[in-house]
């Protein structure tokens, strides 16, 4: 068993439109490390593009505090882009990475970091279903992990988050990941490692509304599938081989129709059918292939995943 003693912690926190949120948080990250044994911490917000005064308030909590650091994008990037400039730039021995909104509660911090010191790499958190969120995320979230988890051969537990500590060498595998959209769930999983799982109660969203939108959900839904599975792509050649043998059957019916019998002809509503079913059938298949080839345009650009507005690193 390695004992990690006096480590530097970096705790990461993607924050969109969380003007009210970041303040409390600070404060309460401030309290639950004073009672740890760090060397050295650092707590980096990273305002993912917010239009409300999250910067202004991340400003003045690192004029006050010079352990929390900022990060600010030019736009909003999304979550994930968030989560990954913050591994970025964390340097310390361990990351956390959590929500801004106190849905994740600090209290879980020691825990994780004990788990982390008997030898776990990645500490993990599961979510417990809860009241507390409405009947439309468990929902939407319970369908998401098993879809994903039947597509594709990584499992995720439902409920995980990002939130979530690794160790400094499971960072350091992550940065070299140059994938334009990342997917850390699914990559976490994929990964390995020494793993470990909390479970923990999630809170009420403290200030403000949840900036998941239904838009947002779905393309995170769509993309962590088809970063992690061809499976939709075999789905037409599946469905053409089943429509190619049933076609096959009704030609030799038709055909003995055609030869042995004076019923032929009439059959309007038979031929509409199949014209409509296979022409929905081959749109969508073509809109499943679409979205890998965008995927590929999209990685082959090399574009920068996010770029960074403002941050309190420069200064130093
Ligand atoms: N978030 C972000 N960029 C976005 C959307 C969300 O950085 O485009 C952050 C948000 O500020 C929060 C975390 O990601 O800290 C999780 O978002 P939220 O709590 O709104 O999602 P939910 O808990 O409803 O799934
Ligand atoms: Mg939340």
């Amino acid at each position: 068993m390695k004992t990690k003693a006096k480590f530097k912690l970096s705790i990461v926190v993607p924050s969109y439109n969380e003007e009210q949120n970041v303040m409390v948080l600070a404060e309460r990250l401030t309290d639950v490390i004073a009672a740890l044994e760090v060397r050295d911490y650092q707590v980096i917000f990273v305002d993912d593009g917010s239009n409300d005064d999250t910067l202004r308030n991340l400003q003045l909590l690192h004029n006050q505090d010079k352990h929390i650091e900022y990060i600010s994008f030019s736009r909003n990037f999304g979550h994930q882009c968030a989560l990954r400039a913050g591994l970025d730039y964390a340097d310390g021995d361990c990351v956390i990475s959590m929500d801004a909104d106190m849905q994740h509660p600090p209290e879980l911090i020691p825990d994780m970091i004990a788990k982390w010191q008997e030898g776990y790499d990645i500490v993990y958190t599961l979510r417990e279903e809860s009241k507390k969120l409405s009947f439309f995320k468990r929902s939407t979230s319970k369908m998401f992990y098993g879809v994903i988890n039947k597509l594709s051969n990584i499992k995720i537990r439902p409920g995980a988050a990002d939130f979530r500590l690794i160790d400094r060498k499971v960072v350091d595998v992550l940065k070299q990941f140059k994938e334009n959209t990342m997917f850390y769930r699914g990559i976490i999983s994929w990964m390995g490692f020494r793993q470990y799982g909390i479970v923990y109660q999630p809170a009420d969203r403290l200030y403000g509304t949840s900036k998941y939108t239904i838009k947002k959900m779905f393309a995170f839904a769509l993309s962590g599938i088809t970063s992690f599975s061809v499976f939709p792509l075999q789905i037409s050649t599946i469905i053409g081989t089943t429509i190619s043998i049933f076609a096959f059957i009704y030609t030799i019916y038709a055909l003995i129709i055609h030869f042995f019998t004076d019923k032929a002809v009439s059959g309007w509503t038979s031929i509409l059918i199949c014209v409509l079913f296979l022409g929905g059938i081959q749109l969508i298949m073509l809109g499943i292939i679409g979205e890998y080839i965008g995927k590929l345009f999209i990685e082959s650009k090399h574009r920068p995943p996010y770029i960074v507005g403002e941050s309190s690193f420069e200064k130093e």
